[in-house]
């Protein structure tokens, strides 16, 4: 009997696919898993894991991450390996390090993504040739930025593109295609993006039609107008003819509460014409760039960084304009560029999205930020530690389905995603009683208990264990 490389013994296997735990003896030889047997087989192997008491389940796909230039800065990926993500997608919201023409003067929303002003690609195979060259430990897969786009194929941001635009950024949208993106994302609640009318992404996503690449949105607004927002993006899936899928879904503002209720049964309603997706982190807060309009819609807002006040980072607007003797809106204005915590959100939504079938999970942190929101280093841990075993929630088994098979499906991970032989041994061994997130506000990079092993391609992560990854042939 050949031997294989790694025996994981005794653990209870929750393999990805929403089926109930089970034990199992799990083989790993090389990248792959190379066989799953049951308790009591004992295959011959060079190292053996006693993991009784332990789940195993695939490595979690983190969907929707700020990590295009942490790949390459902090490849190591410790606050991603942390919590058991294996794989990280990028390029979300409309932002994307590639392409942008040479010499790009970049808004300040970009400041907390590409923290070099320089360091900007042309093309989109030279972003991914820099990771590649930075070795990191997860897997990656990119998309490209609608916002990005924009900036290199238009001279005003504040206006729909025109025709010949829209034409140039089809074409860098198809070249990025070519060099490997895996789709396309919007901010179109974003400054640089707002203006554009639903035409010209209709007229970028049909780009994506041939590969069915998706369409992964950041909507027009998750407040007020959320269902006006989920409608367009709906439509335009549906008149392009590509997957959508629906970024950190929330209603913002208190007297939206309760709006994703009939935001999900949209959702629901169109996955019988249309394929539809979506993303959640598990908290009830937000966290992005400070701006006077968003300053507006009121509620608790803590400022996480401040380049003009630093001394004002973990007090709350309000207590700033105190302080300085102004209004909120002008305490923002002094505080810019700047950063903050916003209390938006309602716990209610944040489960009822959680437990939707189709929610995948997403950390959307922001590695760059000085005081970054908790879910960059706690995301994963916090579904399994608060809400499922804490909550009660939803099950384990439906938990990790959301973190590995589902989204390995919705941006076809061939191979990813899943406990069975011939897969990639992508995996995390985890404590199912100890597993829990230690970020908070005040201490967001505090690393999450209870992970005990990961293995990245069948390695333990480190240097150059993760790969790049392209969505396999529609
Ligand atoms: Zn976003």
């Amino acid at each position: 009997m050949t031997e294989h490389d790694l025996a994981i013994l005794g653990a209870s296997v929750v393999d990805g696919s929403g089926a109930p735990a089970k034990r199992a003896e799990i083989y790993i030889s090389g990248d792959r898993i190379a066989a799953v047997r049951p308790p009591g087989t004992r295959e011959p192997a060079r190292e053996i894991v006693e993991a009784d008491g332990l789940v195993l389940a695939p490595g979690f796909i983190d969907v929707h991450t700020h990590d295009d230039m942490a790949l390459i800065k902090t490849p190591l990926m410790p606050s991603k390996v942390s919590q058991g993500v294996t794989t990280v997608i990028t390029g979300l919201c409309g932002y994307s390090p590639a392409p942008l023409p040479p010499g790009t003067k970049l808004p300040e929303e970009y400041d907390i993504l590409i923290p070099e002003r320089g360091k900007i690609f042309e093309r989109f195979s030279g972003y991914l040739d820099a990771v590649a060259q930075a070795a990191p430990a997860v897997n990656s897969l990119a998309l490209v930025g609608h916002s990005t786009l924009r900036i290199a194929a238009m001279t005003e941001l504040s206006r729909p593109a025109t025709p010949d635009e829209v034409a140039s950024m089809q074409r860098l949208l198809d070249k990025a295609l070519e060099d490997g993106a895996a789709g396309l994302s919007s901010g179109l609640a974003y400054a640089m993006a707002k203006a554009s009318e639903t035409d010209e992404l209709v007229a970028l996503c049909e780009r994506l039609a041939s590969r069915a690449a998706p369409y992964v949105t950041h909507i027009r607004d998750e407040g007020d107008y959320l269902v006006e927002a989920v409608d367009e993006a709906l439509t335009i899936g549906r008149r392009a003819g590509v997957p959508v899928i629906f970024s950190h879904h929330k209603a913002l503002g208190q007297h939206n509460h309760g709006k994703t209720r009939e935001t999900l049964a949209m959702i629901d309603a169109a996955c019988g014409c249309q394929t539809v997706g979506l993303d959640v982190y598990p908290y009830s807060y937000s966290s992005t760039s400070l701006t006077v309009e968003r300053a507006r819609r009121g509620g608790k807002i803590v400022v996480t960084r401040s380049a003009t006040m630093p001394e004002c980072v973990g007090l709350t607007v309000d207590a700033i304009s105190e302080r300085l003797g102004c209004d909120p809106e002008e305490a923002v204005r002094r505080l810019q560029p700047a950063g903050a915590l916003y209390h938006l959100m309602d716990e209610d939504e944040v489960r009822r999205v959680l437990i939707h079938p189709l929610a995948m999970i997403g950390s959307d942190g922001l590695p760059f930020d000085p005081m970054p929101h908790p879910r960059l280093w706690g995301t994963f841990p916090r579904v399994l530690g608060h809400y499922v075993r804490d909550q009660g929630l939803l099950s384990l088994e439906s938990a990790i389905h959301k973190m590995t098979g589902l989204p390995a499906r919705m941006f076809r991970l061939e191979g990813r995603g899943v406990v069975e032989p011939g897969a990639f041994a992508d995996l995390v061994l985890f404590d199912p009683d100890r597993i829990a997130d230690r970020a908070s506000p005040s201490s967001p990079d505090n690393a999450a208990e209870g992970v005990a092993r990961v293995w990245i391609n069948g390695r333990s992560p480190g240097a150059g264990t993760g790969r790049r990854l392209t969505s396999s042939p529609a």
